[in-house]
């Protein structure tokens, strides 16, 4: 990026902290790192219960590996070559700037926006680059879900609904998603209208005494929007099941 733009990197702004979006710290690690106080103090409790140490990530990935052996789920090519090595040999920074609600950074006329909103985890923020409307989501958007995990999928909620609605109500001209490619406003509200019918149709099937097992089959739910399911739709329904 640096090259291409001819132009120093600043700060690197985290939008939550999963270790798929932080541990590749390293390559920033001479600059300010800007997050929410709560995904400072998460990294910090993490440290604190061993859960960043390299015998733990260790055991992390023995244990989805024997999972995965026993037959509960598949584990992507990608997951093998890229998730699991890049998990065990990063080596952390953690946050060196942090702020609880939001700030603005640039000039007037180049201001990016970061918020912290919460909804997939309680850290999560978004930012938006004000002059050219681009919204750069985190995990609270994504796209192309099935190539990506599940616990995204998973932690919908009626909160992660309301926030897609006011990611639509910024109008921005561009997505950046925290998973997926750039994407149009306009898959924000695709994916926002199939959680909102999902989550009503399960409500009512739920109210209506129905099993997990029939529901997460039953017609009335909507189609999912993307033309690829994701391998562990039985724990996402599961999850969207039992939270309701
Ligand atoms: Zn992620």
């Amino acid at each position: 990026m640096e090259k291409k733009y001819n132009k120093k990197a600043k700060y690197l702004i985290l939008t939550h902290n999963h270790g798929d979006h932080t541990f590749g710290a390293e390559a920033f690690k001479d600059l300010p790192i800007i997050s929410s106080q709560k995904a400072f103090d998460d990294h910090y409790e993490l440290e604190k219960e061993g859960k960043l140490s390299k015998e733990y990530r260790q055991g992390f990935i023995n244990a989805i590996k024997e999972k995965s052996a026993k037959g509960e789920f598949d584990l992507s090519d990608s997951w093998h070559n890229d998730f699991a090595p890049n998990y065990l040999a990063a080596k952390l920074y953690p946050p060196t700037l942090t702020i609880s609600d939001e700030m603005k950074l640039g000039s007037p006329d180049q201001q990016i926006l970061f918020k912290v909103i919460g909804g997939h985890t309680d850290c999560s923020a978004f930012l938006y680059y004000m002059p050219e409307d681009i919204l750069i989501a985190g995990d609270n958007f994504n796209c192309e879900h099935a190539q990506n995990s599940g616990c995204m999928l998973a932690g919908m909620n009626d909160k992660g609904i309301a926030i897609l609605k006011m990611f639509e109500d910024l109008n921005p001209k561009k997505v950046i998603p925290g998973h997926g490619p750039v994407v149009e406003k306009d898959s924000i509200k695709t994916s926002r209208e199939y959680f909102s019918n999902m989550f009503e149709k399960l409500k009512e099937l739920k109210d209506n005494g129905v099993s997990l097992e029939e529901a997460s089959k039953h017609p009335s739910l909507p189609e999912f929007f993307e033309e690829e399911k994701h391998r562990q739709w039985d724990l996402i329904m599961s999850s969207w099941y039992t939270q309701l």
